[in-house]
């Protein structure tokens, strides 16, 4: 079955036909984040209209969602998108029922129906980059919670003390360990960092190695609590897993029992395209029940 699928970022936006684990054909373009609801609709319908005919369509964006309802409630990335119906608005444009999914939860279904968590019993996904999000699969199902508001890892609070929270909290996971807790530690962008740890930079190797001890924290924090077959690691700050690596081990020695320290922590394999890939398998799912 070949399907649209969106996906909406604060910065970019996509949209591509997939078959299976294969897409098709893609477009993207900027997401026009500050001129409101309209554009960003406009926009997604045209990068579909170029791709082809499709028998159903989804879209994954930024938590927090209603999923059940098709809404986008109040994301941080798209400021002013308040309740805002978009499956329903894409799905009138289109003719075609369009389901909501929140992005990570999307990427945590293509890294366990086709990427490095195939067939897990237990597959946690964690997406670090500008934030930290997170998806729970327990026997090939999303841990969804009440409200669908399960696997907010970045919210985790790990250091009472810690820098504040754009959620308004302090300490967070996400406050310490998203990319831009690097950024702000290293005081440059987290791209440049890693260029700079490959070229063998001290300084850049010890952020990164400070860095990956405290994802290593929060990690011990999540395989106590789902005792996962793998935790699957995603997101910008991927790009840097082999260096970041044996520092994640340390932390997790460092806060985890005995008896979770050798659960396998691997770089997402379908990168990009996990949140793609995922909302297919979603898509496919419901309608082969
Ligand atoms: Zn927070």
């Amino acid at each position: 079955m070949t399907v649209l699928v969106f996906d909406l970022g604060g910065t970019r936006m996509r949209a591509a036909l997939v078959e299976g684990a294969r897409i098709v054909i893609q477009a993207e373009a900027p997401t026009p984040a500050n001129d409101g609801v309209g554009p960003v609709i406009d926009g997604l319908c045209a990068l579909a209209r170029g791709l082809g005919g499709a028998g159903a369509a989804g879209i994954c964006a930024p938590g927090p969602l209603d999923v059940t309802r098709g809404l986008m409630l109040a994301p941080p990335t798209l400021r002013g998108w308040q309740d805002v119906p978009v499956a329903a608005l894409l799905s009138e444009r289109l003719g075609l029922p369009v389901q909501l999914e929140n992005d990570a939860n999307a990427a945590a279904m293509g890294e366990y129906a086709h990427g490095a968590g195939r067939g897990a019993g237990v597959l946690v996904f964690a997406t670090v980059s500008t934030g930290i999000g997170g998806g729970i699969v327990v026997d090939g199902k999303m841990l969804r919670g009440r409200g669908g508001l399960a696997g907010e890892i970045g919210h985790m609070k790990i250091d009472s003390a810690g820098p504040e929270c754009f959620c308004g909290r302090t300490g967070c996971f996400e406050a310490l360990a998203a990319g831009t807790a690097l950024a702000r530690r290293a005081g440059r962008d987290p791209r440049a960092v890693i260029a700079d740890a490959r070229a063998g930079d001290a300084a850049a190797l010890g952020h990164l190695a400070v860095h990956g001890r405290l994802l290593g924290r929060g990690f011990s924090n999540l395989l106590h609590l789902f005792a996962p077959d793998v935790l699957v690691v995603g997101g910008g700050l991927s790009n840097a897993f082999d260096l970041l690596e044996p520092h994640i081990r340390q932390g997790i020695e460092e806060n985890a029992m005995p008896a979770y320290r050798d659960t396998p922590v691997m770089r997402a394999a379908l990168g990009e395209a996990a949140g793609l890939i995922g909302m297919a398998h979603l898509l496919e799912e419901k309608v082969h029940g």
